[in-house]
């Protein structure tokens, strides 16, 4: 296809006429989705589902939410329940550029794939290897990854690409985000020609249609429109900051969740940083908080959402990547502690609400710096204004008192990352990028959130006005700081304890 084909935009909500059996699925496949209570195909399964069985390219144009897991997995597992997998030679490959992701997505194959035997193995950060290793020694059927570590394995070895039959690559526009492109185009460059391609991206930038036109052979392309946009049940509503000092942010958050009718909420930042100091705060607070971001280890991220998923934790305060395909279906209440940098992440945040016809309700906190971001939001959903709540007394909140003045204070750190710009790449991530490139773009290990929370060096420095605010740097420059303290576990520096 060429980039230039725009295919018609189906509505994501389109009736669909036909059945997981007239599609041609095998009984025990349809057999596990009668149990999951599935009726009919989504209209993105309708149509990706034929063409992939017909051993075509299929470019997905269409947002989480719209059924395409099952647009890729079904029929890659249809066609993988005949055959056998060798050693060390995973048929099927799924990348995904998130470990939230590709776990949800290794959790559907496993639902999916109840009655068949296919073998699945899964290479992320914070699953033990050694056991992913065994199954791979023994043969699996589909290796989901993210794209470093699948790199990684490839490099030592662990992984041969010769017998791939089915390379998919999920979100790949949030890949162009974090700055995997270059480890996607090396997957398929390593995966053999003849490999057939699903390939999904909620969005075309630019980058996108260049890997599509060079890789995907005549794709069968298909685009589902944006649920335009945000749920009706879902309430939006602001509160205006008259700063965007972080004492009175997190001030007007406390009093939001007095006064609103909280049953469980998620809290979005936008820095991984913040995510620790407001779920740190709110705890200090009497409030069931916990964090959850990339930089926490994947065992206790796991842990987090089921407790919240369970109700042992109110609140979950969150970044955009880890929250990202998070399913809670009861959650009242989204705040934005930040306004997101891109418009679209506000969508995906307050979809974490309001889901399946429930009613949510979705607080953002605009200061006068975030206007432009705001702006865009609402522009991507098209209403004039969103309503706003008056908290009273908000002029006079306490303040961090400029000891630790964020960089929005002064008029920076705007725009840093509102760019899917080439830079990115170049900061990104990650524990999961492969060695070779780990070392040409990013000399220290960093998570696979990095590139889109982190700041820029100068930018960093500039903001660093508290010794006690910074962790302690190794003699190699490395933070001494263990991962699990950027999270909960750890000491919290004096200066926060006093201030929280
Ligand atoms: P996805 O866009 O793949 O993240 O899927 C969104 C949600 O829809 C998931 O919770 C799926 O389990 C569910 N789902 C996917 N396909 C169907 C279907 N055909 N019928 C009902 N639910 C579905």
């Amino acid at each position: 296809m060429s980039s230039a084909d725009k295919p018609e935009e189906i509505p994501a909500d389109e009736a669909v006429t036909v059945s997981f059996k007239d599609l041609g699925i095998a009984p025990k496949i349809l057999k596990a989705l009668d149990d999951l209570g599935y009726e009919t195909p989504t209209p993105i399964q309708a149509r990706a589902i034929p063409a992939a069985l017909q051993q075509r390219d299929v470019l997905g144009i269409a947002q989480t939410g719209t059924g395409k897991t099952g647009a890729f997995t079904l029929p890659t597992m249809h066609k993988l329940a005949k055959g056998r997998a060798r050693a060390r030679m995973p048929r099927c490959l799924i990348v995904c550029p998130t470990r939230e992701l590709a776990a949800q997505v290794a959790e559907n194959v496993e639902l999916y794939g109840k009655y068949l035997k296919l073998e699945m193995a899964l290479l992320i950060g914070g699953v033990s290897f050694a056991e992913q290793d065994k199954k791979l020694t023994k043969g699996v059927d589909i290796l989901i990854a993210t794209p470093g570590r699948l790199l990684d394995q490839f490099e030592r070895g662990k992984i041969l690409m010769t017998g791939v039959q089915t390379l998919v690559v999920d979100e790949a526009d949030r890949m162009l985000d974090m700055g995997f492109i270059p480890d996607i185009e090396q997957i398929f460059k390593i995966t053999p020609f003849t490999r057939q391609v699903l390939f999904f991206s909620a969005t075309m930038p630019n980058e996108i249609k260049r890997l599509v036109d060079q890789f995907l052979h005549q794709p069968v392309s298909i685009q589902i429109a944006r649920k335009n946009m945000t749920a009706k049940t879902v309430t939006q509503r602001i509160v205006r900051m008259p700063s965007s000092d972080p004492k009175q942010k997190r001030t007007a958050l406390r009093w939001l969740i007095r006064n609103e009718d909280v049953d469980n909420g998620i809290i979005f930042c936008n820095r991984k940083r913040d995510v620790d100091i407001v779920a740190k705060s709110l705890t200090v607070h009497g409030h069931d908080a916990m964090p959850i971001h990339g930089d926490l280890p994947q065992s206790l991220r796991t842990t987090t959402l089921d407790r919240f998923r369970n109700g042992e934790i109110k609140f979950l305060v969150a970044s955009d990547v880890a929250a990202r395909g998070l399913d809670v279906p009861t959650v009242s209440h989204v705040f934005n502690y930040d306004v997101p940098n891109h418009s679209e992440d506000y969508v995906h945040r307050i979809g974490r609400t309001g889901r399946a016809g429930r009613k949510g309700d979705a607080i953002m906190l605009v200061a006068r710096l975030d206007e432009k971001n705001y702006q865009e939001i609402l522009d991507l959903i098209k209403v004039k204004e969103i309503e706003e709540i008056d908290i009273p007394g908000i002029e006079d909140f306490p303040k961090d008192g400029g000891r630790r003045k964020s960089s929005r204070d002064k008029g920076k750190g705007r725009g840093r990352d509102r760019s899917r710009s080439k830079s990115r790449k170049d900061n990104a991530s990650s524990d999961d990028k492969p060695k070779s490139t780990r070392k040409r773009t990013a000399p220290k290990r960093k998570s696979e959130e990095t590139a889109k929370s982190e700041k820029p060096k100068a930018e960093k420095a500039k903001t660093k006005t508290s010794k006690s605010d910074q962790p302690k740097k190794s003699s190699k420059g490395k933070s001494d700081k263990p991962k699990e303290d950027a999270g909960f576990g750890g000491n919290m520096p004096a200066f926060f304890k006093r201030d929280l």
